[in-house]
């Protein structure tokens, strides 16, 4: 007999199942239906030996010093700051947009206390800042809009920024001053022997065994356990009965070429060209030392896995019926984003699950991460 189910060894699941068998030493068991462990954020070396992220680039920032530590204990870390390109009329720009984007982008050489005055006369106002059209337009106006963001978020999204919530586009913020840095957080690193490693090092432990390849479907009935924990998606555990919840999904596109660089930057941005939203170059994240180089490119889709939850008002209130059901559904907690729908950084989810942690043991956060 399992005390605890776990569904899916993504970090909700990996964090929820090392602290309820290290701190409670409960005996769990992690059904994954991929074959392996890490969710989204797992990587491997390919056929040529380079670090790759098979869904798409990972790069760990965080404020919270308890998510920082408590993921210490299973990697050592890389510094890394991540900077990011735009491709916008036939050049490569710094975005977040900051001084160096706009003295580029219209031939200036204007000061960080110049460019405050400049934005602000681009900047339109606006009653209220509802959706990711108003952020960005009442931060730099309509031509920066139309030119950095309005394309990439319809193609990434299939939605207008208008039909976005603010916080979408909000996690982009425009600076006066020369910092190129796509994050601003305390803690910007990656882990150096990559993710899968770390994860590896926290599902050992006696009381954890792992079943990959499988649905929980196919054993929910036949493995005995107490309680679930649930990180799939919330509609699917409850068979759609309010109807589907919107994720946007991704096709990757990975290659390898025989050149040492391949591109300017980490991450190059297509805001208005190709179907694809962006390009990353794996060897920037990792540091890896090889004579050839990997990329991905990620082309936006409807159908597929589920990758993101949307944020605009509608999904929330079809979220808020799931929520309730899940609230009323005892012995299962959900965590993560998409059991949660939400749009959620790794750092966010890891601070979740501590957090349900410390409800289902009945500790206090300090307690529980001693
Ligand atoms: P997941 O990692 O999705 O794990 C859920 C697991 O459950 C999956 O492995 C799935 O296979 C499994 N599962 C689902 N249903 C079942 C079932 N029926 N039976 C068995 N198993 C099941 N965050 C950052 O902080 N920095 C970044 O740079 C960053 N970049 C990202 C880039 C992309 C392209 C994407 C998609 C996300 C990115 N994220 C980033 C977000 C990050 O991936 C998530 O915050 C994090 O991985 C979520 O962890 P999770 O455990 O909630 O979900
Ligand atoms: N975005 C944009 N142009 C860019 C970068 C981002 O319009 O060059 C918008 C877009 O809507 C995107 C959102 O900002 O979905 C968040 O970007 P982020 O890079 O955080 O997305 P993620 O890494 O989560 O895919």
């Amino acid at each position: 007999m399992f005390d605890y189910m776990i569904v899916g060894a993504g970090f909700a699941g990996s964090v929820m199942a090392e602290r309820l068998a290290t701190v409670y030493g409960k005996r769990v068991i992690i059904v994954e239906k991929r074959p392996h462990i890490g969710g989204n954020a797992y990587d491997h070396y390919n056929d040529d030996g380079l670090l790759v992220h098979k869904y798409g680039p990972h790069i760990f920032h965080t404020n919270s010093q308890d998510v920082f530590d408590y993921l210490s204990r299973f990697t050592e870390w890389r510094p890394y700051q991540h900077r990011v390109l735009a491709s916008v009329d036939g050049q490569l720009m710094p975005i977040p947009i900051n001084l160096t984007t706009i003295n580029q982008y219209f031939g200036l050489n204007l000061t960080a206390f110049q460019v405050e005055e400049f934005l602000q006369k681009l900047a339109e106002k606006r009653e209220t800042i509802r959706t990711s059209e108003d952020v960005i337009i009442t931060k730099v106006g309509k031509e920066l809009y139309e030119k950095f963001f309005r394309n990439y978020t319809r193609k990434q999204w299939g939605l207008d920024p208008s039909e976005l919530d603010s916080t979408v586009i909000a996690r982009i913020p425009v600076r006066s001053n020369r910092d190129d840095r796509y994050f601003s957080d305390k803690y910007q690193v990656m882990p150096l022997h990559g993710y899968t490693r770390m994860f590896e090092r926290m599902l050992d432990h006696p009381n954890i065994k792992v079943l990959l390849n499988t649905d929980y479907h196919e054993v929910k009935n036949i493995i005995p356990y107490r309680e679930m924990i649930f990180t799939g998606p919330v509609d699917e555990y409850f068979d759609y009965c309010y109807g589907k919840l919107p994720y946007r999904s991704l096709r990757f596109r990975h290659e390898t070429h025989s050149t040492e660089r391949f591109q300017a930057a980490p991450v190059v941005n297509f805001p208005n060209e190709y179907p694809y939203t962006r390009c990353t170059e794996f060897k920037y994240l990792t540091g890896q030392e090889h004579p050839k180089t990997s990329i991905v490119y990620e082309y936006p889709t409807a159908e597929g896995d589920p990758y993101y939850p949307v944020p605009r008002p509608e999904n929330a209130e079809l979220y808020r019926k799931y929520e309730q059901l899940a609230k009323d559904t005892p012995g299962v907690h959900f965590v993560g984003r998409l059991a949660t729908y939400k749009y959620y950084n790794m750092d966010q989810v890891v601070a979740q699950a501590l957090t349900l942690c410390t409800k289902i043991i009945g500790m206090r956060r300090r307690e529980l991460l001693n």
